[in-house]
């Protein structure tokens, strides 16, 4: 079974280019001109985001017992 994660953003790396939205295979990712926003509920933890952040702003943390 795949560990469940959440997906964490440094908003002093972040420069909200929407990169992490555009692969999000659920959209669990969405980017604006001034927000970046994530949607537990849609994450399957595939972490494709994280690999895809240009400057490593995304991190995954471990949701055990948060559910
Ligand atoms: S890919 Fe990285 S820099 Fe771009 S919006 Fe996502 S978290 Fe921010
Ligand atoms: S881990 Fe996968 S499903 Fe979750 S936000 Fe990142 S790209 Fe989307």
């Amino acid at each position: 079974m795949v560990e469940k994660i959440r997906i964490v953003v440094n908003t002093d790396r972040c420069y909200l280019c929407g990169g992490c939205a555009g692969v999000c295979p659920t959209l669990a990712i969405e980017v604006s001109s001034s927000n970046w926003n994530f949607y537990q509920d849609k994450c399957i933890s595939c972490r494709i985001c994280v690999n895809t952040c240009p400057v490593g702003a995304l991190t995954a943390e471990p949701l055990e017992g948060e559910e």
